[in-house]
């Protein structure tokens, strides 16, 4: 465990990543069609960049995937594979020198590289690799990746030079890498982010999450294993897959599955929207109170509200589902606003509640997470000022108590509401009638995993990364495991 730097304020990369690789056709549109259903996971820069066999072609925007891409931009994004990326924005940096897929070409080839997590070690590296001669343009880690991947690419076969970056770098990420026209995906050996193949007609996707796959008409083949490179073979034919790495215990994102994902993804194994209507029976089971209504806040709060309603209906609790808050598609993320004011002013205008639902009645309301506390504390007091007689708020996670480093914009320590408040003074502070999280086990329960296989640093403080950069416990590296047959191969010696 480690309090560490407040890492949360540099730049750290939250967003959606793709890779195909088809048989002729150009990968453009498919790209651009799977970067559409990952909007979700980044709405601050979009990019492509395609191999055409000779060349890559790139091209990356600040802004949304159906504002970054015209017709004229996707024809020239010419090849049967590439790579893409959907960036997730920070209050205040808006910045396209972090803007991805990140592109070079080196001596040892042409590489691209889209990166959904965060490293805890990028600092070094990029001073040990400055101090040899490599020039940065930005002060991301997809760079540091980049450029580590490149020099190992000169003495090394991939398999072998991706190994050793995967050895140097700690922290979460989930990459799609183009080398020349070879399309590459890897996940890190505690899988904290997700990443999955897919099958489409004529070749292959690797992708964040499972819609992306379905936009595409495609079948979700698995996931990517933690530790693993994928390599789809550049006519679409196929994929090799080599487990480079093997750690005792996994550490993936239960927050994914909470919030940041979409509720028709399927990841390691479980389907987002189930995962979600557990948790809301696992509420019920937990902290259920009596109250007229349940009604979740929109979107996110759905599921869990379907959950908790049916779970207690079948207990006989005459309760009714309702959505009583309806919301405005078109204001923009609240969470990001700059000021308490913005994001206060935001809220309101986004949730309006329905006063029918609402006059004189005890109103349970469901969300999926309480961070900073805005949200919830305009919702109560909307919901008094329609005449709710109790408005009881029940939380779909624990309480988030410090900061996401590996991916996920949170907030500062100073800012979570819960950092240093328990449950009753956080109530008193929303002015709710009633306030529950969910427990920590409940979640692990729900997602059908040990504490000890989830990143659980946001509700614990305690990290499945040591944050400074140092070693920890999970950094042995173990033996490589042994393949399945036909597609999948061990990894090459470590030399
Ligand atoms: P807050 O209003 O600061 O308490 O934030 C909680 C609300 O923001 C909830 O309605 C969540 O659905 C949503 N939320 C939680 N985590 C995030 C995140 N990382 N980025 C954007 N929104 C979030």
């Amino acid at each position: 465990m480690t309090d560490g730097r407040d890492l949360a304020d540099g730049p750290t990369e939250k967003c959606g990543v793709v890779g195909v690789s088809l048989d002729g056709r150009a990968a453009a549109r498919p790209l651009y069609y799977a970067l559409y259903a990952l909007q979700h996971r980044g709405q601050e820069s979009a990019g492509i960049v395609t191999h055409d066999g000779f060349q890559q072609h790139s091209h990356v925007e600040m802004g949304l995937v159906g504002d970054a891409f015209d017709e004229g931009d996707l024809d020239q994004l010419n090849g049967p594979t590439g790579i893409g990326h959907v960036r997730y924005p920070t209050a205040g940096s808006v910045d396209n020198s972090c803007a991805q897929p990140f592109s070079v070409s080196f001596k040892s080839g042409s590489l691209g590289m889209s990166h959904n997590g965060n490293l805890v070690n990028a600092d070094e590296i990029r001073d040990e690799l400055a101090g040899l001669g490599h020039a940065f343009t930005s002060d991301g880690d997809t760079e540091v990746i980049a450029h580590d991947l490149a020099r190992n690419l000169l003495e090394e076969d991939l398999v072998r030079a991706v190994k050793h970056t995967m050895k140097r770098i700690h922290g979460s990420y989930s990459l799609t890498i183009m080398h020349d026209d070879t399309v590459l995906g890897v996940r890190d050996p505690e899988g904290n982010r997700p990443l999955c193949i897919g099958k489409l007609d004529d070749g292959y996707i690797l992708a964040s999450e499972s819609a992306a796959i379905d936009v595409l008409d495609g079948e979700l083949v698995r996931d990517v294993r933690p530790g693993e490179l994928v390599i789809l073979q550049p006519d679409g034919g196929g994929f090799d897959a080599y487990q480079l790495f093997e750690r005792e215990n996994t550490a993936h994102c239960f927050f994914e599955h909470v919030y940041f994902a979409r509720p028709d993804s399927e990841i390691d194994g479980n389907l987002v929207y189930e995962v979600r209507r557990e948790l809301g029976r696992r509420i019920w089971e937990e902290s259920g109170v009596e109250s007229d209504v349940v009604m979740p806040v929109p979107d996110s709060g759905r599921a869990f509200a379907s959950g908790y309603a049916e779970a207690a209906q079948e207990e006989g609790a005459d309760v009714e589902f309702a959505e009583g808050l309806m919301k405005n598609r078109y204001v923009g993320r609240t969470f990001i606003m700059p000021t308490q004011d913005a994001r206060e002013r935001a809220v309101r205008l986004k949730l309006n509640p329905i006063r029918d639902v609402v006059e004189g009645r005890s109103v349970t309301v469901i969300d999926d997470s309480i961070v900073r506390g805005t949200t919830s504390n305009q919702l109560v007091q909307l919901l008094r000022d329609v005449g709710a007689e109790e408005v009881h708020v029940r939380i779909g996670a624990p309480a988030i108590v410090a900061p996401c480093y590996m991916g996920i914009d949170m907030a500062t320590r100073e800012e979570l509401i819960a950092a240093d408040r328990s449950t009753e003074d956080i109530r008193e502070e929303i002015g709710a009638d009633s306030l529950a999280y969910l427990s920590i086990d409940a979640v692990a329960g729900a997602l059908g995993q040990s504490r000890a296989d989830l990143c659980l640093g946001c509700v614990t403080g305690e990290y499945p990364y040591d944050i400074d950069g140092e070693a920890t416990d999970r950094d042995v590296e173990r033996p490589v495991i042994g393949g399945e047959p036909e597609d999948e191969r061990t990894a090459p010696a470590d030399d």
